[in-house]
């Protein structure tokens, strides 16, 4: 079966892919919904694309739900610049797209901007040089001041760095809103589609195969197949596909009473996050084992450890969940966003640790590129070449 739509606009405001005799808008597939896939499906379909997404599992069930929902890198100023500037262009969009997705579809990402501690960094001096640079609010407490503003850390810190405009998502209800979202743009998601073959000539992609021997053909086709996108893209027969590696995280689920942590707080690279309804989650661990989701009773133990480290209340109470996501890995933590050696397959992968915070400005730089549209940032250093 081909499942070939296309479509004639007469003005559609930007310009499109193809001119021909008349102006035909390209139809587009992209492979996997996680946070990625899923908003730069929206991200193309509010601009006139008809869109469809391809996913091997259950959409939205990979690291995109795994992940904790910080809208920030953590320690922002130790990424390179490439990642600083999607992640402020998409701290920025995120209040409005959160708004958008409640009141287009009732489901609420509780976004909360209660600021991020960050305790005893080491290097607090380069956080306040980036924090200046970048215009971002950061109050410095002392030992003393911790103990008498914060009485519910424990007391041995020294020293706290708190950035208050940093905020959380609830990324499950996120990825919720989002299908919804693209149900009413009439994009279909399909589940246990997974692709694992393609065809095409020379320089173009014509068409991708699902296992169930289903066949998709689109004008332009974009793989946003998290950790999975290097073997995926080799599928698609990029001869140097980009170097994106599964990097395993596990995190812990606790219950507290709602509002018994009033931000998040970060140590030694491991953090704590309250949602509204008082779950605690704990993580993460950083995990180099290949495709291997598991979780361990290690990274459990090491868990609760620095829980009870970063919150007290949290010393006596025994997780209530535990999971693990594989995170796409990439040198520096810089993703890969733009073409990918044919003329129509295009990559938006290997988000690293912050794929969650830096959606909506890789989706936008993504539709962009493909739509022959002036980029929202210089794209060279996302480059997949
Ligand atoms: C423990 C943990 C904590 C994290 N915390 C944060 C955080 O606080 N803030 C933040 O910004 N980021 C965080 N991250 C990182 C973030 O979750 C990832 O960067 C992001 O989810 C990547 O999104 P993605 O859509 O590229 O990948 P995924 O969500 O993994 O989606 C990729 C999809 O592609 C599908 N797929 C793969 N192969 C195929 C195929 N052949 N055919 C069809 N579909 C296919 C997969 O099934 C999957 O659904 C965290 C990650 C983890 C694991």
């Amino acid at each position: 079966m081909i499942d070939k739509r296309g479509f004639s606009v007469v003005d559609v405001g930007y310009l499109p892919v193809a001119l021909g005799e008349e102006l035909v808008l390209s139809d587009v597939v992209i492979v996997g919904a996680g946070v990625i896939g899923l908003m730069t499906a929206r991200m193309l379909a509010l601009s006139g694309c008809r869109v469809m997404v391809l996913e091997r599992g259950e959409p939205g069930r990979e690291a995109s739900w795994a992940g904790g929902g910080i809208v920030s890198p953590l320690y922002p100023w130790r990424y390179p610049a490439a990642v600083t500037a999607l992640s402020q262009q998409a701290r920025q969009a995120y209040p409005v797209l959160v708004q958008e997705l409640l009141d287009e579809t009732g489901i609420d990402a509780e976004l909360v901007a209660c600021g991020m501690l960050m305790l005893d960094a080491e290097d607090a001096r380069d956080a306040l040089a980036w924090a200046d640079v970048q215009k971002e609010s950061v109050l410095r407490h002392d030992g003393n001041s911790l103990r008498q503003r914060m009485p519910w850390l424990s007391t041995h810190w020294h020293e706290g760095l708190l950035m208050p405009g940093i905020a959380h998502v609830r990324n499950p209800r996120l990825l919720q809103a989002l299908q919804a979202s693209l149900r009413r743009l009439k994009v279909d998601v399909i589940a246990q589609a997974e692709v694992v073959s393609a065809s095409g000539t020379g320089s173009k992609l014509e068409s991708l195969k699902t296992s169930d021997g289903r066949e998709f053909s689109a004008d332009h086709f974009v793989v946003c197949g998290g950790a999975w996108s290097r073997g995926l893209l080799g599928l698609l027969e990029m001869a140097s596909p980009p170097s994106v590696r599964p990097v395993r995280g596990q995190m812990l689920l606790y219950r507290l009473p709602p509002g018994t942590l009033p931000c998040m707080v970060m140590a030694d690279g491991r953090y704590v996050i309250q949602r509204r309804d008082g779950h605690v989650l704990c993580g993460s661990t950083l995990e180099e084992t290949g495709f291997d989701k598991g979780i361990t009773d290690a990274a459990k133990e090491s868990l609760m450890a620095s829980a009870a480290r970063l919150l007290p209340a949290l010393a006596n109470e025994q997780p209530v969940a535990q999971w693990a996501g594989l995170r796409p890995g990439s040198p520096n933590g810089i993703p890969f966003i733009g073409r990918a050696e044919k003329d129509n397959l295009w990559v938006n992968a290997g988000h690293f640790r912050n794929g969650l915070v830096l959606a909506p400005a890789s989706a936008r730089l993504l539709a962009n590129l493909l739509q022959g549209e002036k980029p929202s940032l210089d794209p060279l250093p996302y480059q997949c070449l």
